[in-house]
């Protein structure tokens, strides 16, 4: 074990990323009954998938050393002034939110806010983000997020076809109407997605659109692609009266002076809010939106935060409506949305908490008034500007653009070439009087004109009475309170406070792999050469991106055993997605359009049937058997029954029981038999680094979260990045992007807006695979297994392990059964309401097997962080004993115990108030306390606010 030997060789970033060291691994080992770690890897992974070599990737370097070499990449990138638009502008990040949650664990570590009692905090940020979308848009409701504002207008598309008329669906209306003033990343996703479920798209001129009854919907883009504004109005009047839904994707700092398309009677708003204070990161993460109305409530994609009351009656937050999401729907679903944009939805909310409504309107004011001042300068000495309503973006025609180019990128200026003899300029927040000057020279230059007129405030009024918003917006005291540096710093202090994250202690959620996001790993993200780069730069400005992404494509490769990488997906569903479409080009390729039955475990995650018919694909569920694996013979009979129509079987590794299924091998060479290609579901990938991979067990492609295995913290619920690896046969096919080419020469539409997905955050991964190198990797991996058994064995005799592998060993998590536990009254919540008490997240609860927790602890913790875990499990265990089913007010039913209980004068339970609050002594020292009790699901589904509505309307309902 290299890392052990060189513990005190600081340099080694593994012994800082493993929590294990060297003297705990004999007194663990003894407690599982192991000799030592090759006996434990031995026992519980397969040997016939076992790797026979390291993997092919150098030795880790420090942390110094990946930070000086990220530095010289950086220096690789060239940060230009880019005026490109097309759904991507600088922004400027406030300092005071970019430090206290960007670069704060505290916010960055959290996990998507399950348990509402100790999430209060990301749940009341992310009521502010749905509130400033509602408001923006002038819409009823919006969702606290989807990945970016293409696959937003996707979901737009797919839910107004799946909420059609009844006479609709009969009659078989199928037509989407998109505007040609949509962004080409959003019209090749459109394609993408509408393809395999039947909806027909046609492109054309919104104004000569004949409102057809064979369309079902259609889609605007407001501002269009090259910024004219349109008044959509009687568009959208005419479209309603032909029952036609609209759609519009608007640019959410144009709304602050534009009429909100809500006033128009539209059904959806879709947009991405990456120009609120987001970096441009080469494409992204950044937090796309949606925003409907309440009728839709139950389609809407994606998670909605709604408002609720907690035991006591008081309001808290938590997710509403979760009944409609794809994990409850699976194969019904109409969206796999898991893993959304949460950090980037809650520093977006925070910046318009941080501007408010007042401050918004000084930006947008300042980027139209600038933009006025460059199109009368422009238009003054000889240049034509083709809008004639517009925002931020002008649209020149200029003699020779190439001429122009020149000039413009050897100052460091990129533009948006649309053709020969037109460009775009979209002016934002961060232009300054001096970009100003520089960019009218190269206009000038380009002309061999000169002009020695002053700029002046232009006070022609371009946006026509009936585009100018009318209606105020960011009422709400929250957007009116924090405007000082000081109060903001608070305001997010006292939130971040609410919260549970990685930096209080261990959140041991099986599947989702809670492992550390370390420093150095993340330190790269703060740097303008990383994060002002415009995803549609000349590749030779983005050197350094390449170079990274090159390599990380490289890396992952090696891990998986593949041929090829995209990563463009930027969630895990989303990669199961991309992956089921390659297969499915795949078969097309072959002349084997017929393939699409999709067969899967009945133990998957839900996003996996929900990505299969967002494919077209039919799904055909196997059983388990009952040690929890695939049940062989039923899968053969269902294989031979579907033998010719076969496309493929996603299949999860180590299986979501927590198992290395020893049949896996067996499974994929009888599906490839029968022509089908198999999908592995990468989530559990943290137990195969470095000792198999999914080649090896004989999958075609796979997704991996890199948001899990690979290190990119779950900042409340995303970013994510779930890229996709594949064998040779499926290469071809990876994902392209109509602005810049990505992929195989065969390649599919767009999977998501960006051409290599949420790059900034590429950076973490690569630098955990960049220092863990080939032997930490797969020490990692070891550890995680060694602490899962551990943790098993230590609970052994007071909570049975639900599934094993044929050794009785679990892989790198284990599903516990708390079913039994009923005959004394307490059901699964109650214990993961009590573990708060504790200073505990509760591990996965109810997934995949209902009234079990799903522990998975990963390499990171110490094994002291195990033991106070163990303990407050074996604690609860006996207070389950003394629980009885005729009585009700327990330590686990009230649970979790807030301050005010504790501090209150009257205390009405059997049981002391050091029992409820303080029940081991190291909780004491450390105490985390849930900001509210227990909350009321029903209630809030009942009676649903989601967004900051006076609290005098909330207690009304
Ligand atoms: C997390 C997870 C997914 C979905 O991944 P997202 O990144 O949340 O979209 C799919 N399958 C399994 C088994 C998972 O644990």
């Amino acid at each position: 074990m290299h890392f052990i030997e060189l513990k005190m060789n600081t340099d080694v970033f593994a012994s800082r990323h493993i929590g294990i060291t060297q003297k705990d691994l004999n007194p663990m080992f003894e407690t599982i009954g192991v000799d030592n770690m090759e006996q434990l890897i031995q026992e519980t992974i397969p040997d016939d998938i076992r790797l026979k070599e390291p993997l092919n990737l150098p030795q880790g370097i420090s942390e110094h050393e990946f930070l000086t070499h990220v530095q010289e990449l950086a220096d690789k990138n060239k940060v230009f002034k880019s005026y490109i638009g097309l759904g991507y502008h600088e922004s400027l990040t406030p300092s005071v939110i970019k430090r206290n949650i960007l670069e704060n664990p505290g916010w960055y570590t959290a996990y998507t806010p399950y348990q509402a009692e100790i999430a209060q905090g990301r749940l009341e940020a992310l009521l502010n983000f749905q509130t400033m979308v509602s408001d923006l848009t002038g819409m009823e409701l919006a969702n606290a997020s989807l990945l970016d504002e293409s696959t937003a207008a996707a979901e737009a598309m797919t839910m107004l076809f799946d909420v059609r008329s009844r006479q609709q669906k009969k009659e078989g209306v199928v037509k989407f109407f998109v505007s040609e003033e949509i962004l080409p990343q959003t019209l090749s996703l459109l394609q993408t997605r509408s393809n395999p479920i039947g909806i027909e798209l046609v492109v054309g001129n919104h104004e000569t659109f004949d409102h057809g009854s064979d369309f079902y919907g259609a889609i605007l883009q407001y501002p269009g692609k090259h910024g004219q504004v349109d008044d959509y109005a009687e568009f959208v009047q005419k479209a309603k009266a032909n029952d036609i839904k609209v759609a519009v994707a608007a640019d959410i700092l144009s709304l602050v002076m534009l009429t909100a398309p809500g006033e128009w009677g539209v059904d959806v708003v879709v947009g991405t809010t990456q120009r609120f204070g987001i970096p441009l990161g080469y494409g992204g993460p950044h937090a796309g939106f949606f925003a409907t109305k309440e009728d839709y409530k139950r389609s809407i994609p994606g998670r909605i935060i709604g408002v609720t009351k907690d035991t006591d009656g008081n309001p808290g937050l938590r997710m509403a409506l979760q009944t409609r999401e794809q994990h409850i729907k699976r194969d019904k679903a109409t969206s796999n949305i898991c893993t959304a944009q949460v950090l980037l939805a809650v520093m977006a909310g925070m910046y318009a908490v941080y501007h408010g409504p007042e401050g918004l309107k000084y930006i947008a004011n300042k980027v139209h008034d600038r933009s006025k001042i460059l199109s009368d300068f422009l238009s003054e000495v000889g240049f034509e500007q083709l809008n004639k309503v517009y925002f931020d973006t002008l649209k020149f025609r200029v003699r020779d653009v190439k001429k122009l180019r020149e000039i413009t990128e050897a100052s460091g200026i990129n533009l948006n070439y649309i053709d020969e003899e037109t460009v775009s300029v979209s002016i934002n927040e961060a232009f300054s009087k001096d970009d100003l000057k520089h960019l009218v020279d190269c206009f000038m230059k380009s002309q061999d004109v000169k002009s020695d007129k002053t700029f002046e405030t232009s006070t022609t009024q371009i946006l026509p009475e009936s585009l100018q918003r009318k209606t105020p917006f960011l009422e709400h005291e929250v957007f009116n309170s924090y405007h000082s540096e000081t109060e903001l710093m608070r305001y997010i202090k006292k939130l971040e406070r609410k919260d549970l994250a990685l930096n209080h202690s261990m959140i041991s959620l099986g599947s989702c792999t809670m492992k550390l996001n370390a420093a150095s790993e993340m330190l790269p993200l703060s740097s303008a050469k990383w994060g002002n780069i415009h995803p549609f730069v000349p590749l030779d400005q983005a050197q350094g991106y390449q170079a990274m992404l090159k390599e990380l494509e490289s890396q992952l490769n090696v891990i998986t055993g593949f041929a090829g990488t995209s990563l463009q997906p930027n969630s895990g569903a989303q990669g199961e997605y991309a992956g089921l479409m390659t297969i499915k080009a795949y078969h097309e390729s072959r002349g084997e359009n017929h393939r699409n039955i999709c067969i899967i475990p009945a133990s998957a995650h839900g996003t996996n049937p929900a990505s299969a018919v967002m494919a077209g694909m039919k799904v055909v569920v196997t059983k388990t058997d009952e040690h929890g694996n695939i049940d062989v013979t039923d899968l053969e009979e269902k294989v031979q029954l579907h033998s010719d129509n076969l496309a493929a079987l996603m299949v999860t590794y180590p299986s979501t029981h927590g198992v290395f299924e020893s049949s896996i091998k067996q499974i994929t060479q009888l599906i490839h038999e029968n022509g089908g290609q198999v999908y592995m579901d990468g989530a559990n990938m943290n137990a195969q680094v470095g000792l198999t991979n999914p080649a090896t067990i004989g999958a075609d492609v796979c997704h991996l979260n890199l948001h899990k295995t690979f290190a990119i913290p779950h900042g409340g619920g995303g970013p994510g990045v779930g890229p996709i690896c594949v064998a040779e046969q499926l290469k071809p096919f990876l994902p392209t992007n109509p602005v810049v080419a990505t992929g195989g020469d065969q390649a599919i539409t767009a999977i998501s807006a960006a051409p290599w997905g949420s790059a900034l955050a590429c950076l973490i991964s690569y630098g955990y695979i960049k220092m863990l190198g080939t032997e930490g990797l797969t020490e990692a991996t070891k550890i995680a297994i060694l602490n899962a058994n551990y943790i098993k064995d230590r609970l052994k005799g007071k909570f049975d392990v639900l599934y094993t592998g044929e050794r009785g060993r679990a892989a790198h998590e284990m599903i516990i059964d708390c079913r039994p536990f009923k005959a004394h009254g307490i059901e699964v919540t109650d214990i993961a309401k009590r573990l708060m008490d504790y200073g505990f997240h509760a591990p996965t609860v109810s997934f995949p097997v209902a009234g079990t927790i799903m522990i998975e602890p990963t390499e990171s913790e110490s094994l002291a962080e195990l033991n106070r875990f163990c303990g407050a499990m074996i604690s609860i265990r006996e207070e389950i004993d003394e629980a009885s089913a005729n009585e009700p007010n327990n330590v686990l039913k009230n649970a979790p115990h807030t301050l005010a209980m504790i501090t209150s004068d009257d205390w009405e339970y059997p049981y002391s108030r050091q029992k409820a609050a303080f029940p081991l002594p190291y909780v004491a020292e450390n105490k985390f306390w849930p900001s509210i009790r227990r909350t009321d699901e029903a209630f809030g589904d009942r009676n649903l606010i989601c967004t900051c509505t006076p609290i005098e309307a909330y207690a009304e309902a």
